[in-house]
């Protein structure tokens, strides 16, 4: 097992760059994650560390060994590719067997390995079965196994289960995360799912146009994200525009919230759906308290989502809101029409400084 370094690597294809100055330290035994949106240059990263792509500049290294000039067979890296079949031909002992026996490894040995890799995946049973009786989990894992049978210094996994159902890919990918931890596998993971890299990694690089916008844990991520763009991917935020004055960020449409974060120039509030309160709004009570972070609203949509119940809510500068409310200690839903009253806690407010293009893409503005 290997830590792996990327020092300034870039991937450019005639004047259109792929990858950007890209640095990394993935440390030995560390499950990484490289998510982001479609041709943010995930793969390409990828390929760059198995040496399938050649970086244009920069250096990649295993350990201290700077591989950077290394053909592909010659990095020793495990890969696991979204639809990298396994041979039709040969059986499932055969296809493992296949990358040692390409390194000139004995046949008492070989026998050995397989069978230890075909246990650790829990196929022991299925040696002689050949490709087209198994199952697509069956086969993702016999293609895990054979990339694990080379003892690789890095695991590298782009997409392994996206052609798996949802309750496969579930058992799979906790599999996965079972075995990398027992073996104390440096691992690289491309997805563009961000459940499975919050619910896999030990930490996730967010690329978006090629650059690195974030690196961090997915808590970090999640409840600290350092852009906009990093806050819009990973989950979902509410967005203001606006100005920040001392404590208090007044949005474009006059509502004044108190935060608790500082941001120099923040031009942009954001809140997590499930951190803001909602509750049904008292008549009675008439004026809002613009210190407890109040707002009124009207309920337009309600989805029920077994933990949770999704609220969209109209508040005032015809602004649409996502909020989130747990429904285990609810006894009655929203619905639609009904006027509520919501809380936004200072403290779950996340400022950002962001350019006008950025916040007109956010606010879903032509
Ligand atoms: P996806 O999630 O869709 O697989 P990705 O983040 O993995 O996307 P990459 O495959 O790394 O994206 O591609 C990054 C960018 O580089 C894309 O805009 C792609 O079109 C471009 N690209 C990739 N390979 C080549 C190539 N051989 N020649 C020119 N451009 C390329």
């Amino acid at each position: 097992m290997s830590k792996v370094t990327l020092k300034n690597v870039v991937k450019q294809y005639d004047s259109f760059v792929a990858v950007r100055e890209m640095s990394l330290d993935i440390s030995n035994g560390e499950f990484l994650a490289l998510l982001g949106p479609s041709g943010c240059g995930k793969t390409t990263t990828l390929r760059m560390i198995a040496g399938f792509v050649e970086a244009s500049a920069g250096r990649i290294f295993f350990g201290d060994q700077d591989v950077t000039d290394l053909p592909p067979n010659k990095r020793n890296t495990g890969m696991v590719f979204q639809g990298f079949a396994l041979f039709p031909h040969m059986n499932v002992h055969q296809n493992i067997a296949y990358g040692l026996e390409m390194r000139r490894v004995s046949k008492d040995e070989i026998r050995g390995r397989v069978a230890k890799v075909l246990d650790l995946v829990q196929l022991d049973r299925f040696a002689e079965r050949m490709p087209r009786q198994l199952s697509g989990g069956q086969q993702q894992r016999v293609a895990l196994a054979r990339a694990l049978v080379i003892n690789p210094h890095v695991l590298l996994l782009d997409e392994p289960l996206s052609a798996l159902d949802a309750k496969l890919r579930h058992d799979v990918r906790l599999q996965i995360r079972q075995l990398q931890q027992s073996l104390g596998l440096t691992t690289v993971f491309v997805t563009h799912d961000q459940e499975e890299a919050l619910s896999l990694a030990d930490r996730l690089v967010v690329m978006n146009g090629g650059a690195v916008e974030q690196i961090g844990s997915p808590a970090d991520l999640y409840e600290r994200p350092a852009t906009p763009f990093v806050a819009d991917f990973i989950g979902k935020t509410n967005f203001f525009k606006g100005t920040l004055e001392g404590d208090r960020f007044t949005t474009d449409a006059g509502t004044s919230f108190k935060v608790a974060a500082k941001v120099a120039r923040a031009t942009l509030l954001g809140v997590r759906p499930e951190k803001i309160k909602i509750a049904v709004s008292q008549p009675s009570a008439a004026t809002v308290h613009s210190d407890a972070n109040e707002i009124e609203g009207v309920v337009e949509l309600v989805s029920y989502l077994g933990p949770f119940t999704e609220y969209q809510v109209k508040v005032s500068g015809e602004q649409r809101l996502l909020v989130q409310q747990a429904n285990r200690d609810v006894l009655e839903a929203m619905h639609p029409g009904q006027a509520v009253r919501l809380t936004i806690p200072p403290e779950w407010c996340f400022l950002f400084n962001a350019d006008p293009g950025m916040e007109s893409d956010l606010m879903g503005e032509a």
